[in-house]
């Protein structure tokens, strides 16, 4: 059997909403099926190795701890991240680790450095924060499923004009609350602004990530009543 080789990236400061939780869903969906997991980190001034993980993860952080987070990336993990990107690894980016995937992110003057992974960049601009629960359609490769999760952020993200959203809003505002879109999906790079966090709710996600990066097919597990009661329950708060 395989082992799903996961990367926290600053696990520390990239937490907000308890996005760390993903990571706990991803190890149990695999130790469940008798699939090695192993975590490893990478923070502030550490290096990164492209080969030594399948899946590379960020959860969301308040706009200081992504300033630090930001310039870190930049000078530390901007090219294996491109690497790892480029032979297929998953990485898979929440919030305000979404927004450093793109080009920059602007707020009060001051232009956060993204790692440039995907073609988009992000703005605070005036207006409210947008917060509240969400839910999109969205194709993995299995046809159209919701993705239900809730969002909180004050930046609006743009995508470039080549760029695919990973899916179309059902509920909630989304990359800026304009364009219908949520997210982005270029190959195996997927950012989304939803924290549930994103994959208790959303179980399908997770073992369709675990596919990816693996390269395999899963079973289904025989008993996923609680995991389908949270999917349907995130998505009735956004009301779909
Ligand atoms: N600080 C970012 C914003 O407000 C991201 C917030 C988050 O990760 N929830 O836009």
């Amino acid at each position: 059997m395989p082992a799903l080789r996961v990367c926290g990236l600053y696990p520390e400061l990239m937490n907000i909403y308890a996005d760390r939780g993903n990571i706990a869903v991803l190890r149990a969906r695999c130790e469940w099926r008798g699939i090695g997991f192993e975590l490893g980190a990478s923070s502030l001034g550490d290096p990164l190795d492209p080969d030594a993980h399948d899946l590379f993860y960020i959860g969301g952080g308040q706009d200081r701890d992504q300033a630090a987070v930001a310039h870190d990336m930049g000078a530390t993990k901007r090219e294996p991240l491109h690497a790892a990107a480029g032979r297929g690894a998953v990485v898979l980016a929440v919030c305000g680790g979404y927004q450093l995937l793109g080009h920059h992110y602007e707020m009060g003057g001051e232009q956060l450095p993204g790692v440039g992974l995907v073609d988009l960049r992000t703005v605070r601009e005036e207006g409210p924060r947008l917060i509240g629960n969400c839910a999109i359609e969205a194709d993995l490769g299995e046809g159209p499923r919701v993705i239900a999760g809730f969002e909180n952020h004050g930046g609006r993200t743009y995508l470039g004009d080549g760029e695919r959203p990973l899916g179309r809003v059902l509920s909630g505002h989304g990359n800026n609350g304009k364009d219908g879109f949520e997210g982005v999906r270029r190959d195996n790079v997927i950012g989304t602004y939803l924290h549930g966090p994103l994959l208790p709710k959303n179980i399908w996600l997770a073992d369709r990530l675990i596919e990816l990066a693996l390269g395999i097919e899963l079973e289904p597990l025989a008993d996923d009543a609680l995991e389908d009661a949270a999917h349907g329950s995130a998505k009735r708060a956004a009301g779909v």
